[in-house]
């Protein structure tokens, strides 16, 4: 059963192993991810080198996903590794404090203290700890507990409402660019971004060091919302990064978030990831919650292009299980979204200016009006497959390239298929015969069914589709 909307597995300790990998993407795994927050830069890089050989092995398109830990400000270590927090106790979080206890922890993020005021609250590890801020002294920030609990090494630290000002890119992360850019990453998501300049900034690190990475923000910081469409423009796409974001705006101000990114998204041609505890029950029972089905089916009716699992997949007990449920459950929500379809009035408020977007768009148009069985994009960047999947028509998209990256790249594109196809000749009609023959043996089109392809002349000049042509296949 065809699916059209993509799976991220992250990778840990659960599925680092050549077997479970393996079973992962048989299982339908599109876009791995490794976290950078976990694990030695060798240890990324024997992964990556796993992941390109057992996609290679299955003959799959299989994406690698870098994910920067960012300036994620955390608390230290505890002498006996944890705390208990009671209601009503003083807490210190002391930039000079080396080893924590019941009553002051340090902080990895110096300048914290001057970034907070009284009458701030500080939400810890992923808000089950509540703080209230009662007054700044010199290093110190002396706070009330508000909401108790265990508080164990290095979690993380959010203020209600944004404003914590750590720089962008931490020094790891800037080591990490370069490992991303060794490990051949196609996609590097920046953690934490709060502006377009710092979408750039990360773009040209990683362009410093030869990296062809397509570029992700995650958007998990208040500061990011009303600076969505400038973080867009400087991003290829954005993770909905509910794990975070929901910290620090409030969960329930999450959903109509995410709806209203992906739409964002999706108009401005860029790619969406939606991310954190999808099938979060999932890390310890075999089966998912009602509510996670139909989270990860909202995802899919907002057009998502991939949902994501984080530690179901890193760390769970089921981390097959969980990408087999994700599978069953996308395929299923893709057949309810056709009845969506506002293709011509979204058509009509579609600004485009360049001739192979035209050529993108016109196959769309032409592909939903003539009912036709598939759309071809002959592609070598991959950019005609990007605009044509930015609105769902119904109809599969299949991309050919010859190119390594674009291949691996387009693993992450909602409703697109895509082949390594040699290109051998630059002649245009033996090019598109070859393809018919190609889709015909892969048995994704029969003879006869009405398709449409798109092409650019010169054939291997990457930003030249120019020509749209509408064939009976083996007919021509
Ligand atoms: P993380 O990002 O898992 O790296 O924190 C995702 C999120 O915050 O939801
Ligand atoms: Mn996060």
């Amino acid at each position: 059963m065809p699916r059209s909307t993509k799976i991220v597995a992250t990778l840990g300790p659960a599925s680092s192993d050549e077997e479970t990998l393996g079973r992962l993407i048989a299982a339908g795994v599109d876009v791995v991810r490794l976290n950078f927050s976990h694990g030695s830069a060798a240890d990324h890089i024997a992964r990556a080198r796993m992941v390109r050989s057992i996609a290679a092995a299955h003959n799959r398109a299989v994406a690698i996903l870098a994910d920067l830990q960012g300036p994620k400000i955390r608390v230290g270590k505890f002498a006996e590794g944890r705390v208990t927090l009671e209601k009503g106790a003083t807490f210190i979080l002391d930039a000079d404090c080396e080893l924590g206890h019941a009553e002051t922890v340090g902080i990895d993020y110096k300048e914290l203290p001057h970034d907070v005021k009284v009458g701030d609250v500080l939400l810890l590890d992923d808000g089950k700890i509540v703080l209230a801020v009662d007054r700044v002294q010199g290093n110190r920030v002396f706070t009330t507990v508000r909401v108790g609990g265990v508080l164990s090494n290095n979690k993380g630290i959010n203020k209600q409402g944004g404003g914590l000002t750590a720089p962008p890119l931490t020094t790891k992360d800037i080591e990490d660019i370069n490992t991303s850019v060794m490990l051949g990453a196609d996609y590097l998501a920046v953690s934490f971004p709060k502006s377009g300049a710092d979408m750039y900034m990360a773009r040209e690190l990683m362009r410093a060091r030869g990296g062809k990475s397509l570029l992700i923000a995650k958007i998990e910081r208040a500061e990011a919302i009303p600076a969505l469409e400038e973080i867009l423009k400087a991003s290829d796409g954005i993770m909905v990064a509910r794990g975070d974001l929901a910290v620090e705006v409030g969960d329930a101000a999450v959903p109509a978030l995410q709806k209203h990114m992906i739409r964002m998204a999706r108009e401005m041609n860029k790619l969406t990831i939606t991310a954190t505890q999808m099938m979060e029950s999932m890390i310890a029972s075999p089966i998912p919650t009602r509510a996670e089905v139909s989270d990860v089916a909202n995802a899919v009716l907002d057009g998502t292009d991939a949902v994501m699992l984080s530690a179901e997949s890193a760390s769970g007990k089921y981390p097959v299980e969980a990408v087999e449920a994700m599978h069953r459950i996308c395929v299923e929500a893709d057949r309810g979204m056709d009845a969506d379809v506002r293709l011509d009035q979204e058509f009509m408020n579609r600004v485009f200016t360049r001739a192979d977007q035209a050529i993108a768009m016109a196959a769309l148009f032409t592909a939903h009006h003539l009912k036709v069985k598939a759309i071809v994009a002959l592609t070598q960047s991959g950019s005609t497959a990007l605009w044509m999947s930015r609105l769902n028509s119904g109809v599969p998209i299949y991309a050919l390239t010859p190119e390594e990256g674009t291949y691996s790249k387009l693993a992450l594109f909602r409703d697109t298929r895509v082949f390594l196809m040699a290109q051998e000749s630059h002649d245009r009609e033996r090019v598109l015969a070859d393809a018919q023959a190609f889709l015909l043996a892969q048995g994704v089109v029969a003879k006869g069914d009405l398709i449409v392809l798109t092409i650019g002349e010169p054939i291997g000049k990457a930003g030249g589709t120019n020509t749209l042509k509408i064939v009976r296949v083996g007919e021509s």
